[in-house]
């Protein structure tokens, strides 16, 4: 329950504005307990003044003298929550006011014997400053305490005024409370509904996790439900969405490669097992009759061990499992052995196949073995898709900044509705030419796939030039070595 993000959500929320909450109630308690402490200063520094002025004013009026005049004032000073002593010069109290009423049976107010001596050091530092305030504990009751020094005729006195800080506390107690029982009734709100919020934006991911786990490779047609596209979660889900499609084509992808693949496999398994039934079905045949047999399962199996050899090739490189293994050779070295290899073949078909080496050597690094097999896949289409007394035409040579192959042939050329879709897999022109007609050229349709597979890996790439019913021309561009590197690749 607590491992679920809902919950971590609600927790984080509810800890960082607990956290928030105390800050902010710490600092208004201690911002309200100066607040409170000034106005009982300045309400203590009120009454002192108030106090002095009627000393004043009474020993001035009634002529009396100075310590008469102070008890006088002091007589009249009536409050329920402070006191006034007055002290003379040096330090004796001439007069005190009533004691203050205090709260019954929880405190007492000390007698102004007990609180006098407390208030005399007071009365030096007053007298430097002013003014001077102390607090003192006493019979369970907190007491503010100022001391002001005030002349009257020739003496000098020192008024204190002293007030119980209950008023004072219980303010701030009161703020306390009125903390402690809303801290936690706005936490458990904030929880609440923090934990409602977290549940319903959670919701949509809850939903897609749900979709999600109902899609697999039966259905992976389905897409998760984008709300919004331009919030995290609607983006999270398209981004998903996008990932199924490259699923769903690489498995399209693969299921049309199998079945395209048994597709080819079957046919010259078919001719094989029939070839091998007619032959068998006889007790006896004649020797040309067995070759004939033989010669045609031998011309199968040849084409099955390529195609499964094709498919091996396409299977790794998808797997990205092909290694590649690269030399430094001359491309034209490369293409000049390839059209000697295939010069009898061409010749047995009546075909003439000529070579334009380039002027300047061509440096290359890549596999050789690969850029061979592309090389033949060309010259193999040329020679089986010209017919006899035709001509093929091999050129190596630079252009720009690539090296260039161009094979052009004499041949049947490609249909324009076509041309675009010769570099897939499996495709064939018109597969009843690749398999009947005057000779056998029957390819499975990956030899142009494979060639460009193979130009990919290099950098470069296979395109058709041109192609019309007087022939076509293929061209390989593989990108050129720098010249510096050219030595130093054979240094
Ligand atoms: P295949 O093994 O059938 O030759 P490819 O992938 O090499 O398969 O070629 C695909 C198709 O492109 C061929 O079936 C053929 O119809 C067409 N094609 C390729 N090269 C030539 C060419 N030089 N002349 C005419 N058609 C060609």
């Amino acid at each position: 329950m607590l491992d679920s993000m809902r919950s971590q959500l609600t927790l984080w929320y509810t800890g960082v504005l607990a956290l928030v909450l105390i800050i902010f109630a710490v600092a208004t308690y201690t911002y309200l307990g100066r607040a409170e402490r000034r106005r009982t200063d300045q309400s203590l520094a009120d009454t002192a003044n108030s106090l002095v002025s009627n000393l004043n004013a009474e020993s001035n009026d009634e002529d009396l003298s100075a310590d008469d005049a102070a008890v006088e004032v002091t007589r009249g000073f009536n409050f329920n929550d402070r006191q006034a002593i007055v002290f003379d010069e040096v330090g004796r109290v001439v007069a005190v006011s009533t004691a203050p009423i205090t709260r019954r049976g929880k405190s007492e107010w000390p007698s102004a014997t007990e609180l006098a001596p407390k208030f005399v050091p007071l009365i030096g530092s007053s007298k430097s400053a002013g003014r001077a305030y102390v607090t003192t504990h006493d019979h369970g009751e907190d007491i503010r305490a100022l001391a002001m020094p005030v002349r009257v005729g020739e003496k000098s006195y020192t008024v204190v005024i002293a007030q119980s800080l209950h008023e004072e506390y219980e303010a701030l107690a009161q703020v306390r409370r009125a903390f402690f029982i809303a801290v936690p009734i706005a936490l458990a709100l904030a929880c609440l509904g923090g934990y409602f919020l977290a549940r319903k934006s959670l919701a949509p991911v809850v939903e897609m996790g749900d979709r999600a786990a109902r899609i697999g490779a039966s259905n992976l047609n389905e897409r998760l439900p984008v709300s919004n596209q331009r919030n995290e979660v609607g983006r999270l889900a398209q981004i998903f969405n996008e990932l199924l499609t490259r699923l769903d084509l690489s498995f399209e992808q693969q299921r049309r490669f199998m079945a395209d693949a048994s597709h080819e496999l079957r046919t010259p398994v078919a001719i094989v097992c029939g070839e091998s039934e007619v032959a068998l079905s006889q007790a006896v045949r004649s020797t040309d009759e067995y070759r004939e047999s033989l010669a045609i399962m031998h011309d199968e199996g040849r084409r099955l061990t390529r195609i499964v050899e094709d498919l091996f090739m396409l299977a790794r490189a998808d797997a990205g499992q092909y290694q590649v293994e690269s030399s430094t050779f001359y491309v034209d070295e490369t293409v000049g052995e390839c059209v000697r290899a295939v010069r009898s073949l061409a010749s047995q078909h009546g075909l003439e196949l000529r070579h334009k080496p380039a002027e300047e050597e061509l440096i290359f690094r890549g596999d050789e073995g690969l850029i061979r097999r592309m090389v033949l896949n060309l010259l193999d289409n040329a020679i089986k898709y010209t017919p006899t007394g035709g001509s093929i035409h091999v050129e190596t040579g630079r252009a720009g900044v690539n090296y260039k192959i161009s094979v052009a042939d004499s041949g049947l050329g490609i249909p324009a509705e076509a041309q675009a879709h010769i570099f897939e897999r499996f495709y064939r022109v018109d597969k009843a030419r690749s398999r009947n007609g005057d000779r056998d050229v029957g390819g499975a349709g990956l030899g142009l796939s494979i060639a460009a597979w193979i130009a990919e890996t290099h950098n470069g790439e296979v395109k058709l030039e041109a192609s019309d019913e007087k022939g076509s021309i293929f061209a390989v561009l593989l990108p050129a070595a720098r010249k510096q590197t050219d030595t130093q690749a054979f240094g």
